[in-house]
């Protein structure tokens, strides 16, 4: 029988070699909460709690406080020895405190590890049920923070020229300007580059109407634009989306299934982002993608500003699941190096997911 012995939060800070900045934050960090779990035959799960506070509201402190006094104690002592222990103790975790769903995601992402590990298969396999059809290499986009929009168009070129076919703008911070700056994107990297768009609740509802309809004039091939409007006026989503042809994408307005069954009954969104710091759990997550699959709303999978752990959770994600549309996986790219050793490895565009040993992490880097 294998038993969890002990839960870790560690909390980490990883350099990062280019600032990220958004209509909410600048940081030159990733500031985060590495969790592990050890169960009695000697293997290490991992997790990952990133701090957000602008988003989630999550912090280094709290999220180490609720994995000390409640996610570890909740587990630990229980039995992992299969799939229905992991569902059970899974379930443990989700209804152990309100919230906290980037505290939550860590230890689940760390107990399927754990199982994924046992069995000598991947997390994206345990996930998804199916021993075949795991994809073990996933494309992701890269966001280009928040700027003016020469710097905008330096900084497009010099990620092109890394490898990435897909650019994300952080768009939100001055309307009057928005525009401007996605067309010196455009410019920059020619026709074949795609973009798209967030807003991080950066513009009122009728600024987003009248930016995008601005877009639209100006032919600048937009993908889709995400979160135009403060995160709970999910109405609001769907009166931008009434009165524009780009596509809305929900990102904080969309944390769990009760925010997705909300926005499909009001046609609030074209697409929706999952992330593991919102919806606290990779089974959940799963369910959320087929869910929105099954009624035509087109995903992404997206992470916080968190490091190669946290990432390696969702990008198993996406391999046991497939999006509809390239991942937003580059988070961990940021970081000047990684604060584990093995898991998900970017080339290019391109991320690498292990597909044996669970997330593949194999212990702490010595960044030091
Ligand atoms: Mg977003």
């Amino acid at each position: 029988m294998t038993t969890i012995l002990r839960v870790t939060a560690t909390p980490c800070s990883v350099p990062l070699h280019t600032p990220f900045v958004t209509a909410l934050r600048r940081t030159e960090t990733t500031d985060t909460v590495v969790v592990t779990i050890t169960d009695s035959d000697g293997r290490t799960g991992w997790g990952e709690a990133p701090q957000v506070w602008q988003v989630t509201g999550e912090s280094l402190a709290g999220a180490t406080a609720c994995i000390e006094t409640m996610l570890g104690p909740a587990v630990t002592g229980r039995r992992i020895d299969d799939r229905d222990d992991l569902r059970a103790t899974a379930a443990v975790v989700q209804r152990a405190v309100a919230r906290n769903f980037g505290a939550k995601a860590a230890v689940d992402a760390a107990l399927h590890d754990l199982v994924a590990q046992a069995e000598g298969t991947s997390v994206a396999a345990v996930l998804a049920g199916r021993p075949d059809g795991i994809r073990d290499v996933l494309t992701t986009d890269v966001t280009l923070s928040a700027g003016a929009p020469d710097a905008l168009a330096d900084t497009a070129l010099a990620r092109v020229t890394d490898g990435f076919r897909t650019l994300k703008m952080k768009v939100g911070t001055d309307a009057s300007t928005d525009v401007q700056r996605v067309a010196s994107v455009r410019d920059a990297v020619g026709p074949d580059v795609a973009i798209r768009l967030d807003a991080n609740q950066g513009w009122t509802r009728e600024d987003a109407v009248q930016v995008i309809r601005a877009l639209e004039v100006a032919d600048l091939g937009v993908e889709f634009v995400e979160q135009p409007v403060v995160a709970d006026d999910v109405e609001g989503l769907a009166w931008v989306r009434e009165r524009v042809d780009l596509p809305i994408m929900a990102d904080e307005s969309c944390y769990g299934p009760f925010d997705l069954e909300r926005i499909i009954r009001l046609g609030a969104a074209d697409l929706v982002n999952v992330k593991l710091a919102k919806c606290g759990s990779l089974s959940v997550g799963r369910d959320m993608l087929r869910r929105a699959h099954e009624v035509g709303l087109r995903t992404i999978v997206g992470s916080m500003m968190e490091s190669h752990v946290g990432v390696g959770a969702a990008a198993a994600l996406v391999a046991a699941e497939p999006t509809t549309e390239v991942s937003d996986l580059d988070a961990a790219w940021w970081s000047v190096s990684s604060p584990v050793l093995g898991g998900i490895r970017y080339e290019g565009n391109q991320i690498e997911v292990p597909r044996t040993g669970g997330l593949g992490i194999c212990g702490y880097a010595d960044n030091s």
